[in-house]
């Protein structure tokens, strides 16, 4: 008599399932069904996997939501005003300037020279970019670089003068 290649599977999950063993050597399949009888059935690993991902997909919007928060507070805190820009970047934007102008901090003034008068002057000069588009663009410059790029920001700003003049 062969060796049977169709194999009733009880998996740990409690669901049997025939399976098709016959790809296998005749005497692997005893040791290949009994490792099966240790899994969970493909749909439950499937379903498993699913719960899984939702759980990551809902922990990291969870986590954007605390983000944004604590921007938020963050911008009240230190009469950040308002972005401009659409409602996505705006949210994005807030949390940019909150990243950037604390580790532009940390880089100058904690750990820096620079003194607190001057860290005043650097939020000063913040206050007045208010376009959330740029605070996503140097999300990931390096601190102590932020005085030049307010700078080029403030100077992009100033209105053309008259070229008639
Ligand atoms: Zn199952």
């Amino acid at each position: 008599m062969a060796v049977k290649s169709i194999w009733q599977i009880s998996y740990s999950c409690g669901h049997q399932a025939e399976r098709d063993l016959s790809n296998r050597a005749a005497d692997r399949r005893a040791g290949f069904a009994e490792w099966l009888a240790k899994q969970v059935c493909t749909e439950c690993w499937r379903s498993a996997k699913e719960n899984n991902e939702q759980d990551k997909a809902a922990w990291l919007k969870a986590k954007r939501a605390e983000e944004q928060a604590e921007s938020e507070t963050w911008s009240e805190q230190y009469r950040m005003p308002p972005l401009e820009g659409t409602e996505l970047a705006v949210a994005w934007g807030v949390r940019c300037r909150h990243q950037v102008l604390a580790a532009a901090y940390t880089a100058l003034v904690l750990e820096g020279e620079s003194s607190e008068t001057e860290w005043e002057e650097v939020e000063e000069a913040a206050r007045t970019v208010t376009r959330a588009g740029w605070w996503l663009d140097q999300r990931s410059s390096e601190p102590d670089d932020l005085t030049e790029l307010l700078q080029a920001a403030a100077e992009a700003d100033r209105p053309t003068e008259n070229p008639h003049f």
